[in-house]
């Protein structure tokens, strides 16, 4: 495909393989975009603020209703370009792109809301013949730099919202998996987008995802990603608003008086969705010591039953992971892992990106698995002897961004609410349950500000105030 710069679709002689991960097969080229590439679609974008700022709401939400609309009409071509491109099974990337759907039409409608509110000025001595208001302004143009392993709905995240405020935006798509996003791209054109409010920037994310971020005609960094290049970016991106929707290693709690059935359940879907590929999926879970060989047993012979394969096959379960390093890294956290002390209960081998779910026990507190994001098919399982120990243990780490716990008691529950160090509390679910309303993002080192479409409108307006001197 081509890349899009302010409406234009643009080659490049430079060009990127998209490979399927499964096999390695090359499904299509994107041009590698420059520097050079970044600063045309940035010199373009003013504009395209421009156009939107002065945009009537009303128009703005035929757009995104509109564009909701074509990807209804293409949602079987999306789901298979999310589960050629990307990890996921063809199962899950259709209910990503229902998901994607559901995000832009939430932003048409958020749209309608972006309101203010009057200031009462004669509260202040002197300012008795004042009267004002503030509304929210749009804030320019936003640079929105997404990952692999949501290739549409976590763009549509970004750009919805960013649009539905007035604002222009320019996406730096993840390397591995760009083609889902330039066709969100062309159903927000079809729909009727003027071309200047986007931008979809193709290449790699250490030469234009920097020149992005560090052009001071950007107003606000948008990433979705790594801690490390997220650092990087914090570093990069000097005085503008910046929006971090980062890792975490997800903790679950499983209490003595859990539904064991719906706890075992939930937590296999939750560790090993879109190949444990996933910001919010189970890594680590605690469980009450007197139930614990019986979950684990349970978990151990649920995950076997997992079948591992092609994305496009109807029945498999865990598609690849997105490359073959990936793959090796994991495998070698598994070994390193076992080489501390940890038990490997089922999986820990692969055939090329195919990794076999994995289930640790006797995991050590300085293993990578237990510490670190794995961001693979990998879940430790640990005992405990009470919910405090499960708490202090959840929070001993760098990340928060949900923890779930299951239980029948409402004490223990609000207990896990109060304590747990999160930006989200699931009970009796697993940490994978998010609606894409939802304020969404972290605590510590997983971000740093809220996405979910009304969230993410606050941060990509500011409020401007009217006053007048009567
Ligand atoms: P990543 O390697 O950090 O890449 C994310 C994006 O950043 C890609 O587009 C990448 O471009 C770009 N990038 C990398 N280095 C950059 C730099 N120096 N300057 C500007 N852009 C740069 O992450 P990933 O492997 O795609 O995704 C996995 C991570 O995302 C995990 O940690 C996961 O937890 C996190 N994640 C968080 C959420 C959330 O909402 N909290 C959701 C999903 C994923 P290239 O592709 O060209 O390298």
């Amino acid at each position: 495909m081509k890349m899009l710069i302010g409406g234009q679709w643009i080659e490049k002689s430079q060009t990127i393989d998209v490979l399927n991960p499964f096999d390695g097969s090359v499904i299509d080229t994107v041009p590698a975009g420059t520097a050079e590439d970044i600063r045309s679609a940035i010199d373009i974008a003013q504009k395209g603020y421009e156009i939107n700022r002065d945009m009537p709401i009303h128009k703005r939400i035929s757009i995104l209703k509109k564009t909701a609309d074509l990807m209804q009409a293409r949602y079987e071509e999306l789901a298979v370009t999310i589960a050629t491109e990307g990890s996921k099974t063809i199962q899950e990337a259709r209910k990503e792109v229902g998901r994607a759907i559901n995000t832009i039409t939430i932003s048409a409608e958020e749209a309608r809301r972006i309101n203010g509110e009057t200031i009462p000025f004669d509260s202040a001595e002197g300012s008795e013949n004042r009267v004002g208001y503030y509304y929210r302004s749009p804030i320019g143009i936003i640079a929105a730099i997404t990952p692999f392993n949501d290739p549409l709905n976590l763009v549509a995240h970004k750009v919805g919202p960013a649009i539905a405020g007035g604002n222009a935006v320019i996406v730096k798509p993840a390397t591995v998996t760009p083609l889902s996003a330039l066709k969100l791209a062309e159903c927000l054109l079809d729909a009727g987008l003027p071309g200047e409010i986007l931008s979809v920037v193709t290449g790699y994310g250490n030469q234009i995802g920097e020149a992005l971020v560090s052009d001071p005609r950007i107003r606000m960094v948008s990433f979705t990603g790594g801690g490390e290049a997220g650092e990087r970016i914090t570093r990069l991106a000097g005085l503008k608003k910046i929006g971090m929707e980062l890792g975490s290693n997800s903790p679950v709690i499983v209490l003595g008086d859990a539904d064991m059935e719906k706890a075992v359940e939930s937590c296999v879907s939750g560790a090993f969705w879109a190949v444990g590929q996933n910001c919010i999926g189970v890594q680590r879970i605690y469980i009450d010591e007197n139930i614990y060989d019986d979950f684990r047993n349970r978990f151990v012979s649920r995950t076997q039953k997992y079948k591992t394969g092609s994305q496009l096959d109807e029945n498999t379960d865990m598609g690849p992971m997105i490359t073959e390093s990936e793959a090796i890294r994991v495998i070698d956290w598994v070994n390193e892992s076992v080489s501390q002390g940890a038990t490997c209960l089922t999986g820990g081998t692969r055939n090329y990106t195919l990794v076999q779910p994995t289930v640790m026990e006797n995991m050590p507190d300085a293993a990578k698995l237990n510490c670190q994001e794995v961001f693979g098919p990998v879940v430790s399982l640990y005992p405990v002897a009470s919910l405090e120990e499960a708490v202090q243990k959840s929070n001993a780490v760098n990340y928060g961004l949900h923890a779930a716990i299951f239980t029948k008691n409402l004490e223990n529950a609000f207990y896990a609410i109060r304590h747990l160090d999160v930006g989200s509390v699931i009970v009796n679910d697993s940490t994978d349950y998010r609606i894409d309303l939802m304020p969404f993002g972290g605590v510590k080192q997983s971000g740093l500000g809220r996405e979910g479409i009304r969230f993410a409108l606050q941060e990509m307006t500011e409020p401007k105030v009217v006053c007048f001197n009567l």
